[in-house]
């Protein structure tokens, strides 16, 4: 039986945790409020301190809590200095404190991110390049019907493979703190 190599874990466990928090995540649900887990920018504090109780009470319930948390320690979310969001049941100021707490394994746990994500990426443009240099009709037989099929296949693989790619640049940007268009 093939056995996952303890690099080989650290490597997908980003993947790991992300599948779990979407498949069970309370806050996912088609009635749940996004905004309730950060504060408005103008927000008054006895105000955001009653949705923060209540965002603080759903997560408490939450099945893929520690999963989500331990993604939020490795997105970098919450700084010790704001009080404006609430992620995995803690507030900002908690997590940066779990975060202060726990430095060099999570310092590792990012770069591990990091190389997997830069090999997907790696491994999709390989693959858009070779689609798009492909020739769909090429050594084939067939009506014009089967040919205009066959195009607008490799089109759909084409255009999956550039959405995967942007969606991975675009995080990437996010968390190096561009926004998402830029
Ligand atoms: S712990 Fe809270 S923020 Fe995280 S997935 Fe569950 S409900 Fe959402």
């Amino acid at each position: 039986m093939h056995r996952m190599t303890s690099t080989q874990a650290r490597h997908t466990r980003r993947a790991v945790l992300q599948a779990a928090v979407d498949a069970g995540a309370r806050c996912h649900g088609a009635d749940s409020d996004p905004d309730l887990f950060f504060r408005a920018d103008d927000e008054g504090l006895a105000a955001w301190r009653a949705r923060r109780t209540k965002a603080i009470r759903l997560c408490t319930g939450c099945p893929v809590r520690a999963a989500c948390e331990e993604l939020a320690l490795r997105d970098g979310d919450g700084r010790p200095d704001a009080d404006e969001m609430v992620r995995a049941g803690l507030t900002g100021r908690e997590l940066a404190a779990v975060r202060a707490a726990h430095t060099e394994r999570l310092a590792a746990a990012v770069e591990a991110d990091r190389d997997t994500e830069g090999r997907r990426l790696d491994t999709l443009t390989t693959q858009l390049q070779r689609e798009a240099s492909t020739n769909p009709d090429s050594n084939r037989n067939g009506g014009v019907r089967l040919m205009a099929a066959r195009t607008a296949a490799q089109n759909d693989r084409l255009r999956a493979l550039a959405a995967q790619i942007r969606q991975i640049r675009t995080a990437r940007r996010v968390r190096a703190g561009w926004g998402a268009a830029a």
